[in-house]
């Protein structure tokens, strides 16, 4: 609730692929981990962590993979760098380690340093792991006073493995555990799945895209706008426009700065890409969301279009409204238009409105 109440918030929080190596081989991995995967230097992440201050850090600070705790040591040594200067942490984990009757001590330890836990769990996780094994770390965890919460992603509203898995939740741990319940998306190895249920055309609206508002750390110290996974790994060509910076060489006061400034930036944020594409443009044709979003900074057009809108007082305007709508809108309406609506509401499981984390903004 806490991470979807900021979500649409520009630079509110920071998400850091640690490793994409994992030692699942789950059949959807959006990331297409395996064990000789990509990974990058430990020390290039701790130096990034290094360059929060109590005056400028990311409220939150997201770990995730491939499998964050294959780096247990490293998880444990950002999130303490981290709530030093006053973020909260969160690790994300496909719990790989719940296959063996006892939770590693060093997983153990980097799980005790981060403020939040959260596992992902699916029909295709289940082939890797049970979810009695999942279920069995998650009251251990619970027991000893961690906040923990699930990821779960199903094929849409009419999955009926949506349907048993939260109804086993919510018996298993008595409605106390909050699930974010996605859709499946046609990235990584789901790719295939998608080939064979293509979707239908969208009409062109303005539609901000929430999701330009947290910075997102590669596993190669890439920080893009988003987190598209296809212009992380590579899949298209990096529109300019989503170039944040690297963590090698910037600290996170230019990475906020970036997030906060960058006029096309606030212009997928205000009005979403095809609405930028169609009106200045001429048109956006027949192409997706994001996949327009890749051509705004190569149409010629569209670039000085989108540095006069925004730099009128009007649009300055608009933007205010439209990200104080979306943070109004709160976190439920959230994890309706990005997770599968019919589900949205277990979000909140487990959670009272005192619990709500103190913010300095
Ligand atoms: S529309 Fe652009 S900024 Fe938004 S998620 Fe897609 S690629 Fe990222």
């Amino acid at each position: 609730m806490e991470f979807l109440k900021y979500r649409s918030v520009p630079g509110a929080a920071v998400s850091i692929g640690l490793t994409r190596r994992c030692p699942l081989h789950c059949r959807h991995c959006s990331t297409e981990s395996l064990m000789d995967s990509e990974e990058y230097p430990a020390r290039m992440f701790l130096r990034f962590a290094e360059t929060f201050t109590v005056e400028s850090h990311p409220k939150f600070v997201l770990m995730s993979g491939g499998e964050a705790l294959l780096r247990p040591a490293l998880v444990r040594d950002i999130a303490e760098r981290a709530r030093a200067k006053g973020s909260y942490t969160h690790v994300l984990s496909g719990l790989f380690f719940a296959r063996k009757p006892r939770i590693p001590r060093s997983v153990r330890a980097a799980i005790d340093a981060v403020d939040h836990f959260s596992a992902s769990l699916d029909c295709f996780h289940e082939e890797e792991v049970p979810r009695e094994a999942v279920f069995r770390v998650l009251h251990e965890l619970i027991d000893d006073g961690k906040d923990v919460s699930l990821q779960l992603t199903g094929l849409g509203p009419d999955d009926p493995y949506l349907a048993d898995i939260t109804g086993a939740v919510r018996r298993e741990f008595d409605d106390q555990v909050p699930m974010l319940v996605i859709p499946l998306a046609s990235v990584g190895r789901a790719r295939e799945w998608f080939a064979r249920h293509p979707g239908t055309a969208q009409p062109v609206t303005a539609e901000p895209c929430a999701l330009a508002s947290w910075p997102v750390v590669g596993f190669n110290g890439q920080v893009t706008g988003c987190g598209n996974q296809d212009v992380m790994d590579g899949k298209v060509p990096l529109p300019a426009h989503l170039y944040l910076g690297h963590i090698a060489r910037d600290d996170w006061a230019t990475i906020k700065q970036r997030t906060l400034e960058s006029p096309m930036m606030r212009a997928v944020r205000t009005f979403g890409p095809r609405y930028l594409a169609d009106g200045l443009g001429g048109g956006c044709g027949s192409a997706g969301y994001c996949d327009t979003c890749y051509t705004l900074s190569k149409a010629p057009d569209i670039r000085p279009g989108v540095r006069e809108l925004v730099g009128k007082p009007s649009t300055v305007a608009v933007e205010e409204l439209v990200n104080r709508a979306l943070v109004d809108a709160g976190p439920m309406s959230f994890a309706r238009s990005f997770g599968v609506p019919g589900y949205a509401d277990l979000v909140a499981l487990g959670h009272t409105p005192q619990e709500d984390l103190a913010c300095a903004g």
